[in-house]
């Protein structure tokens, strides 16, 4: 089969590689199309050293199924799914108390972080485990579901937020997560969503989902000016989807006394932790890691139309055209998610 292969740091090479073996509970899925992530974009050149090479990437994948193992029983040859990115053992003490997202041994398709390497879905086919799968709804396109892994992220962070609508909000960070977390806060029926990015085109596309207002974080005063809109006190909830000093510190510093901030972005392996202003304003800092549960959720909420994905397809392109838009991507040249297709 044809596949995309991150060789080294910095180059592809759109190649014929083996096609997957599959295990008795393992399916092999012909893929239709893989979004390109951000994570993605930042592992190619070994940034974050979670793209070790040689790896095919990509986890934000749907397809058909054309082969089942030998003990799989609720799915078919035919079937339409998409898959979690997090392959996850059963039989994991996290895993039996609700928590596979953070059992141990888990790996991440299309991730090679050093101590395993899983091959992903920008290839014609992949294989995975059945407990994974989830079945796309007839009036969702594959392209569609190929949004579901970033909005499920969305609706994971929100779910240990324990939003309330009632709440004011504030994103920092718009990107393709961060603007699914507005959408999600819109769809829950949250009114007040403040944006932050510094990029004026995340600004704009954020004001079009419905954000309150959309902020520059290089604007002189924002703190206080994001104060003065909320009788001085700051908002009840943050998140934060970029994952560096800067904005892990803006997020905290726009909190209300005891207010929530949920971290999701993660680019920075260290920030500095303002100490006394959390336990002094009793603020409440969560991580939140990828995804436990949220597939279902997260494609109805595509079905229903509650949250729109459309629009935030920038292209689908041929795989093998794949290692110029990941430079485009690396360039900032597009913005919007890219959609490969084998
Ligand atoms: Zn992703």
């Amino acid at each position: 089969m044809k596949a995309l292969v991150l060789e080294e740091y910095g180059r592809f090479e759109y190649k014929e590689v083996a096609r997957p073996e599959i295990g008795p509970k393992e399916v092999l899925v012909k893929v239709e199309v893989c979004g390109i992530c951000g994570s993605d974009v930042h592992g190619m050149d070994g940034s974050t050293g979670r793209r070790i090479p040689p790896i095919i990437m990509g986890h934000e994948a749907s397809g058909e199924i054309v082969e089942v193992g030998a003990e799989v029983e609720s799915w078919s040859i035919g079937n339409r799914v998409t898959f979690d990115s997090t392959v996850y053992r059963l039989d994991d003490w996290y895993t039996k108390r609700g928590l596979y997202n953070l059992s141990d041994k888990r790996e991440v398709l299309g991730v090679s972080p050093g101590d395993f390497r899983r091959h992903g879905a920008f290839a014609e086919f992949v294989s995975i485990p059945e407990h994974i799968l989830h079945t796309i709804p007839d009036s969702v396109t594959y392209e569609q579901a190929a949004m579901v892994e970033p909005i499920a992220v969305a609706l994971h962070a929100l779910r240990l937020a324990e939003v309330d609508p009632s709440q004011r909000c504030v994103v920092v960070g718009v990107g393709m997560i961060g603007v699914f977390v507005l959408q999600a806060l819109r769809a829950l029926g949250v009114e007040t969503v403040y944006a932050v990015d510094l990029n004026s085109r995340n600004r704009e596309r954020a004001m079009k989902q419905g954000a309150a207002e959309a902020f520059d974080p290089a604007e002189e005063g924002l703190v206080e000016r994001i104060q003065g809109m909320t009788e001085g006190r700051g908002v009840d909830l943050a998140i934060e989807a970029v994952g560096i000093e800067p904005t892990v510190n803006l997020a905290v510093d726009l909190l209300r006394k005891g207010g929530t901030a949920v971290l999701v972005g993660n680019l920075a392996p260290d920030v500095s932790f303002p100490l006394q202003k959390v336990v002094t304003r009793q603020l409440r800092i969560q991580g939140s890691c990828a995804i436990c549960g949220e597939y279902p959720d997260a494609l109805e909420l595509i079905e229903k139309g509650k949250i729109r994905v459309d629009e935030h397809i920038a292209a689908v392109a041929p795989l093998s055209e794949g290692a110029a838009w990941f430079e485009k991507l690396k360039n900032n040249l597009v913005s919007g998610k890219v959609i490969l297709k084998p």
